[in-house]
């Protein structure tokens, strides 16, 4: 019900994604437009607006390895001080009226959780969007405040320039989308790996020392090619997990998909303790 309120109060961020007309919550049961298309709130309080139901990689599983590397241990710690570094940056409009930022695949919702638990960033209410049920779950069970959505951006839920943030964290874009749905001097935040991300895993599972750098490149160029005022923001670190925090890593990360169970376990005999390298970009652009 409390999720059902917070929706009802920013019902004009929101457009059926099945045909485009405004829509609004209905007996703060369901999420009605006025053709009829309804959208129940499922008992946990997130709504389910998938036009076509699409099956994930990312399962239950995985979004509790997720949810344990990101909240039990400070593994992506520096990556969240610097994108609430960023948004502090940033002279939005102080007219006591609510600030929104949208997180494009939020997966279980712990980055950007957290991200407005930090100091001067109550003013915003989060909103996260992910394909996958399984991560929009787990982030309505562990975040409470927060407006979680199952939803496709291709097949985008939102109306026109409804965010003053959008987050896009290790996830797709959409670049067109990302216009359509940015408020007038609002920025988009995306975080992309660069060459060193994670090297110890692509070392020991495809002996690879680092990923292709015009994978990168490519990133950064259409990103530029999309929005103004591009800023650029590096960040490399390293971070030694212990054996649970490890496993947790390797189990959240695409890059084990492949991997034997036998393989994954010797790696993190083999890595428990040593260094774990985070090298990232976080890019931020105006449209
Ligand atoms: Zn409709």
């Amino acid at each position: 019900m409390k999720s059902a309120e917070l929706i009802q109060q920013f019902k004009h961020l929101f457009k059926c994604p099945i045909c485009q007309s405004t829509i609004a919550v209905s007996e703060l049961k369901s999420f009605k437009c006025k053709n009829n298309h309804t959208f129940d709130f499922t008992k946990q309080g997130y709504l389910n607006l998938m036009v076509q139901q699409s099956n994930s990689h990312y399962d239950k599983t995985l979004f509790e390895y997720r949810h344990h590397l990101i909240v039990k241990t400070d593994f992506f710690s520096p990556l969240q001080k610097l994108i609430t570094d960023i948004i502090h940056k940033e002279k939005f409009a102080d007219d006591r009226k609510s600030l929104t930022i949208l997180d494009v695949g939020c997966g279980e919702g712990s980055h950007l959780a957290r991200i407005l638990s930090q100091d001067g960033l109550e003013r915003f209410t989060g909103f996260g969007l992910d394909i996958a049920k399984d991560g929009i779950l787990q982030a309505s069970k562990n975040y409470e405040g927060h407006v979680w959505l199952v939803g496709d951006l291709a097949k985008s839920p939102f109306a026109d320039l409804s965010f003053q943030v959008l987050l896009n964290i290790l996830s797709p874009s959409n670049y067109k989308e990302f216009i359509r749905l940015l408020a007038p001097n609002g920025i988009v935040i995306k975080v992309i790996p660069r060459p060193s991300y994670l090297k110890e895993l692509r070392q020991f599972f495809f002996q690879k020392q680092e990923q292709e750098e015009y994978q990168n490149e490519n990133t950064l160029t259409l990103f530029k090619e999309n929005f103004h005022q591009v800023e650029r923001y590096p960040l490399t670190y390293t971070k030694k997990l212990q054996t649970d925090e490890l496993r947790s890593l390797v189990n959240m990360t695409p890059l084990t998909w492949q991997a034997s169970e036998e393989k994954i376990e010797q790696f993190i005999r083999e890595y428990s303790a040593s260094a774990i390298t985070v090298d990232l970009e976080v890019v931020v652009g105006k449209s």
